[in-house]
């Protein structure tokens, strides 16, 4: 069955039908490209498996999700947009759609209610809303749900962001964040041109295989990551000033940690490895 809603005639008078009118604010930005949808969904590697979707939209992505996964739901926070899913996802028997916000800390508890205590496969795969694309990674990443992998389209510096190797001028506090919890891949890029209204800013497709193990041991993973946070921040500074002013700790002290982990006091963050910043003690 072709997915009649990337053709714009039927995505307008739809939206007439039911009224809607589009929210810059909720980053809403719909799917029209109909190659893009089928390719993420089979490059999610989701067969069988149950899906989390977030921002379905008007359900461009979930119908394909749908096709190939047990069961998908999709979290929507715009209530506007429920009677337009309503009418579209009625063949689909298998998709539940969630009126609220991802963000909420609940989210265990709403996929425990809808899927039950233990899924067998669980992935996450969405078209994300850019304005809070960190956000919905980190949560997802942090919540430690057992996800098998993430598929999202993101904007594509966000993409080139997160999955850049450690060590490069491209990576900041979040590649080494996606990378802790993560294998990151960037599969393919999306013109502005694939979307409805559309963005100003090209975006890209990446899938992050989430890690069973992290490749570093931290011994305090909350400290760790307010390390490489501080280090990030000031990036063309020293890890010895950066650090040291964004912990506020007296230079003596990060120098010595430094050294203790065997570090260069004038490197900057963006040369470290995970592996040399799990080793700072502070
Ligand atoms: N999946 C659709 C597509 O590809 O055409 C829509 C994607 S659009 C970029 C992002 C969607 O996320 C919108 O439907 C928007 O209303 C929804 N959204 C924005 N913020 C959200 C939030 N905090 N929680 C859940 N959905 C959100």
């Amino acid at each position: 069955m072709t997915n009649s809603l990337t053709n714009l005639k039927t995505i307008k008078e739809l939206l007439f039908r039911h009224g809607f009118v589009f929210s810059k604010r909720l980053g809403q930005n719909f799917l029209v490209n109909p190659a893009v949808c089928p390719r993420m969904a089979e490059l999610a590697d989701i067969d069988g498996a149950d899906v989390l979707e977030i921002g379905p939209g008007i359900g461009v992505l979930t119908v394909e999700l749908a096709k190939r996964a047990a069961r998908v739901l999709s979290i929507e926070i715009d209530a506007k947009l429920l009677p337009v899913l309503e009418d579209t996802l009625a063949p689909y028997p298998n998709v539940t759609v969630h009126h609220g916000d991802v963000l909420r800390p609940d989210l265990p508890n709403i996929l425990r209610e809808y899927l039950g205590e233990s899924p067998m496969r669980l992935s996450v795969c969405a078209n994300l809303p850019y304005y809070i694309t960190s956000p919905i990674l980190m949560y997802l990443l942090e919540s430690r749900l057992p996800f098998e992998s993430i598929t999202v389209l993101v904007q594509k510096e966000a993409a080139q962001r997160m999955c850049a190797p450690m060590g490069t001028r491209e990576c900041g506090a979040i590649t080494a964040a996606v990378r802790y919890f993560a294998e990151p891949e960037l599969l393919f890029t999306v013109s502005p041109g694939s979307f409805y209204p559309q963005p100003k800013v090209e975006s890209a497709v990446m899938r992050l295989k989430i890690r069973k193990e992290p490749p570093v041991k931290a011994a305090d993973e909350a400290a760790f990551f307010r390390v490489i946070r501080a280090a990030f921040a000031q990036r063309r500074k020293t890890v010895l000033n950066s650090i040291s002013a964004g912990l506020e700790l007296p230079k003596d002290v990060v120098a010595a940690a430094l050294a203790a982990a065997g570090i260069a006091s004038n490197a900057r963050a963006e040369q470290l490895t995970l592996e040399e910043f799990a080793r700072i003690s502070l």
